[in-house]
């Protein structure tokens, strides 16, 4: 039998590139475009939240 390791999920908050608030949660293995969130923390503007490879573009 294969010992098949998956790497750890690592869970992060997508900031908000205007004022740098929390927003949401998503994990290393996250794609993500087209989705807008608006800041309700912060400077309640809207973004586009890109993640590519689990990391969040900016
Ligand atoms: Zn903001």
């Amino acid at each position: 039998m294969k010992d098949l390791k998956l790497p750890p999920l690592q869970r992060m908050w997508a900031r908000c590139p205007h004022c740098g608030a929390k927003t949401v949660l998503y994990d290393n293995t996250a794609q993500c475009s087209g989705v807008h969130i608006k800041c309700t923390r912060g400077c309640k503007k809207e973004f586009e939240l890109k993640i590519v490879n689990g990391k969040q573009v900016q």
